[in-house]
């Protein structure tokens, strides 16, 4: 039950539930109540709207952490990747369902909901996102239809653009 209750209370961890700013179109995760990118702060004030973003996107730099932190004993090797969304926010997680050693820069990933770590005494267990290969690279099966999933394709206008 301690399980419902952290969900209810935290959805924006699984989500991955971030606002967008209606005036420039920045992407953010966490969302943001007041977008730093406008020229003027004042006038994104109220145009961060709810955005959610795909879970999709590319791993642009990663280590391989062989010395666990506490409560991640059991995982030793894993990977930790900074991953670019395909809408742009920069998000650090684990990846998973890997090889550590196949892990690679522009290695296309997929967020996934796991747990993250237990804490013995407490008895909390923590959930959030980690990251998976997009592509079947192997060992993991891959449930879905035989056309697969469309090519994350960083289309014109997809937000890179600052003026
Ligand atoms: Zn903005």
């Amino acid at each position: 039950m301690a399980i419902a209750r952290f969900w209810r209370e935290t959805p924006r961890r699984y989500n991955l539930g971030g606002s967008r700013c209606t005036n420039c179109r920045t992407v953010y995760f966490p969302p943001r109540s007041v977008c730093p990118t406008c020229s003027t702060h004042r006038q994104s004030i109220g145009k961060l709207e709810p955005f959610q973003l795909s879970g999709e996107g590319e791993v642009i730099t990663y280590s391989v952490v062989h010395d666990a932190a506490e409560g991640f004993e059991m995982q030793v090797p894993y990977v930790v990747a900074l991953v670019r969304t395909r809408e742009g926010p920069t998000l650090t997680g684990q990846v998973v369902d890997v090889d550590p050693h196949t892990v690679r820069i522009g290695l296309k990933v997929r967020a996934t909901f796991r747990k993250l770590r237990e804490d013995g005494r407490a008895g909390v267990i923590h959930y959030g996102y980690k990251f998976a290969p997009a592509d079947s690279g192997g060992a993991a099966p891959a449930p879905r239809g035989p056309r697969g999933t469309a090519p994350v394709a960083p289309g014109p206008g997809a937000g890179a653009a600052r003026a």
